[in-house]
């Protein structure tokens, strides 16, 4: 039987590598619709590649390169946020949510009411909207499939008939590329330094989230949303090789882990083939030769950030809704150039302190503060930038 696939971010790191899986078994997928924000030269590629029914671009400017690149075809085109939620309502049994960014939320939320599987592969919505989502999901029946590698270790090995028997879900970090770096080194990390890690490829933004630990952070948060964990039952473990992606340790003393090589085609092939499983030509664990596997406390002076998300889920949604925006914002502006590596926790710990308590009623309330956010984290760099001249110049 084929499953009716959609794609929303195809473009991206993780819609690419979902693109090759689809396109690796083409009796079992049909697709639907893909989408992009502004690459729509990859976007027309992929969109005949897979022969795809739509092909929608986010940005209503590159509207006619993209309608011109598919002409003749039969592919429909579109283009704008108003089509890209139209993309998302599109039927389909499986949907792909890779959209970057807090942008990523209405279609997720568009896709999670229709009732089938939504795979979810960017925090940011679950972090800033977790409990929305997962009302949506329960109303509507959708399955929430987690792409994120640690959280689809967990999914993997957590008991979802008997959760009672849970104690606590521990989520493992590579450290980053600055694990044993000194905090004197780390004032003078650049962003080409930063946006290179170690074991995993990724897109820029989250390899500076890694690189600051912050991407733990997300997912601590994202963690308590998706497997109704209170924080007190959620830890974080350095694990420098990434091959454990994260465990379950359960009542009896029992610690599950879900182990792989750091290859994001395992944990997106998972989600796709759920509740199947489906060959990938993904890198694989070699046990012939010497593996070893490290353990060890996160650095809480160097990397503040995971703390700083206990702290969040402490205070309320809109510290977490806070921090996620902050924190889009600081590493833009870092990655910019413009601010140094450690001001990236200063300015979101600043911005998730004065959040305030509001409670929000819906997506759009979240969406409003989110932008409220933007705006303050912004000035507020401004009001330390002209503080402290230096601060931030590349050095
Ligand atoms: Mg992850």
């Amino acid at each position: 039987m084929t499953k009716t696939v959609s794609i929303l971010g195809s473009t991206g790191s993780v819609g690419r590598s979902t693109v090759d899986l689809v396109f690796s078994q083409p009796d079992r997928f049909e697709v639907q619709v893909l989408t992009c924000n502004n690459n729509v030269e990859l976007l027309a590629e992929q969109a005949k590649k897979l022969n795809a029914k739509k092909a929608v671009a986010a940005n209503p400017d590159v509207y006619d390169e993209l309608k011109g690149r598919l002409a003749g075809t039969g592919i429909e085109t579109s283009a704008g946020s108003q089509a890209v939620l139209e993309a998302a309502s599109m039927p389909a049994d499986w949907i792909m949510a890779a959209i970057v960014g807090v942008a990523g939320l209405a279609p997720v939320m568009k896709a999670v009411e229709q009732g089938k599987c939504v795979a979810i592969a960017n925090k940011e919505p679950l972090v800033a909207a977790g409990p929305f989502l997962l009302e949506a999901a329960r109303k509507a029946g959708t399955t929430l499939l987690p792409v994120d590698s640690e959280h689809n270790a967990i999914f993997q090995v957590f008991d979802r008939e008997r959760p009672e028997g849970i104690d606590r879900i521990i989520l493992t970090a590579s450290g980053g590329p600055f694990l044993d770096w000194t905090r004197e080194k780390l004032t003078k990390v650049t962003p080409a330094q930063a946006v290179a890690h170690p074991n995993w490829s990724m897109g820029a933004k989250i390899s500076v989230d890694s690189a600051t630990m912050m991407n733990k952070a997300l997912e601590v948060i994202e963690a308590h949303y998706l497997f109704d964990m209170p924080p007190s039952r959620i830890e974080v473990v350095v694990h420098p090789q990434s091959i454990v992606h994260s465990l379950v340790e359960y009542k009896d003393g029992s610690v599950l882990a879900q182990m792989g090589a750091p290859d994001m085609r395992t944990p997106i092939a998972h989600a796709l083939a759920w509740p199947e499983r489906m060959d990938t030509t993904g890198r694989r664990l070699d046990f012939s030769r010497p593996l070893n596997l490290d353990f060890r406390p996160v650095d809480v002076n160097n990397f503040p950030s995971v703390s700083m998300a206990y702290d969040c889920l402490r205070t309320g949604p809109a510290a977490c809704v806070a921090f996620n925006a902050a924190n889009e914002v600081a590493v833009e502006t870092f990655l910019e150039g413009r601010i140094g590596f450690l001001e990236i926790a200063d300015i979101v710990r600043y911005m998730a302190d004065n959040a305030g308590k509001e409670q929000f009623s819906c997506i759009e309330d979240i969406l409003l503060f989110d932008k409220s956010v933007r705006r303050r984290t912004k000035s507020h760099i401004i009001k330390v930038q002209d503080k402290n001249p230096l601060s931030g110049r590349a050095s």
